[in-house]
């Protein structure tokens, strides 16, 4: 006896009139409407799944003036983000090719922290803050197991979902590191108003460290709203925004100093205070200003690791207990 199958079709949905003219599964509105940010490598727009209708984030990748086909730094980061798998991590659905062009989905955040920590009549209060901050040390104490350096922690690089859920993007200068060998890196990583006094003074052989450090300056934007090194672009002013804060380091704190590639060429003229405690001992809890305290410490080895910042009182003891920000 033969079984016979049938089959009924699916019935094929209806587009409205506007998706239809998608030319990919991705609708997203014509020119300029639909771009969200541009980055290094092109632009991200929003789009919405014409079946599914779930918003997403497509990231153009650049293709003009690629000589050896596909970049190698978009297969480096897609590599990247597919080893990836973490609530605080934004996700890679997919990578697609449409038309002439290719793009990496991403699930859509409606805000950055940039945005969120700007906004005119929004505020966030001490527990939403705390939360913000406990998420953005989860997704990096995740990324530090795995192996994996963001080099680009800035609060425009961290996404916050409607829901006050906070995801860490952009891992175009992201790397798996050696935990045990140590390995040459460019220091010319990071956006330079996070970019810790190592990768500043030459350093090639860094690792999470710098991470922690670009993390302690998004946490100071956090409680503040403003940052704490804003430097004019330039490696010897950074350093000079940093010294007058946190006064010249010395080989006392840090014995690798002298070791730094650059230590002589942007030697200090004059030895400056360390006025870290006046400016913020009053404007944080007691908790907090030990935290950021113990994360800009000029040694990298002395930094907490992310899981140590996720132990510290400020997290795990100090009031208010971290609360979910809703929009
Ligand atoms: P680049 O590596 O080129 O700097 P990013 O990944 O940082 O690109 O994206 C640039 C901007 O696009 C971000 O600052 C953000 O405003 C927006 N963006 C990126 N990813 C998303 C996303 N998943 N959801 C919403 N907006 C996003």
């Amino acid at each position: 006896m033969v079984k016979k199958i049938m089959k009924r079709l699916k019935t094929k949905p209806i587009l409205p009139d506007e998706f239809k003219t998608s030319d990919s599964v991705y609708f997203r509105k014509p020119g300029n409407e639909s771009v969200v940010g541009s980055g290094t490598y092109g632009k991200v727009f929003k789009a919405i799944h014409v079946y599914t209708k779930e918003l997403v984030a497509l990231k153009k990748i650049r293709m003009e003036g690629e000589r050896d086909g596909f970049p190698v730094t978009a297969v480096r980061e897609i590599k990247l983000l597919q080893s990836l798998k973490h609530v605080n991590v934004v996700s890679l659905q997919e990578v697609m090719v449409e038309k002439n062009d290719c793009f990496m989905v991403f699930e859509y955040l409606s805000h950055d922290l940039t945005g969120l920590l700007n906004h005119p009549t929004f505020k966030l209060n001490p527990a939403q803050k705390k939360d913000l901050a406990k998420q953005m040390f989860e997704g990096l104490d995740y990324l530090h197991r795995r192996g994996v350096l963001h080099r680009d922690i800035k609060a425009a690089n961290i996404l916050v979902s409607n829901e006050g859920q906070l995801k860490l993007a952009d891992f175009g200068l992201a790397r798996f590191y050696a935990k045990r060998r140590q390995l040459d890196y460019t220091n010319r990583v990071i956006t330079i108003w996070y970019r810790s006094p190592e990768l500043l003074l030459g350093e090639t052989q860094y690792g999470p460290a710098v991470d922690i450090w670009s993390a302690a300056c998004v946490l100071v934007e956090i409680f503040t709203r403003h940052a704490i090194f804003p430097g004019d672009g330039g490696e010897i002013s950074q350093l000079d925004k940093i010294y007058a804060i946190l006064g010249t380091p010395n080989s006392r704190d840090w014995p690798g100093l002298k070791d730094m590639q650059w230590f002589e060429l942007l030697r200090p003229t004059a030895r400056k205070p360390n006025v870290f405690a006046d400016k913020y001992k009053e404007r944080v809890t007691p908790a907090a200003y030990e935290l950021l305290e113990a994360m800009f410490q000029y040694d990298p080895a002395k930094r907490p690791t992310a899981g140590d910042v996720l132990e510290h009182p400020y997290f795990a003891v100090e009031e208010p207990a971290p609360q979910q920000a809703i929009e």
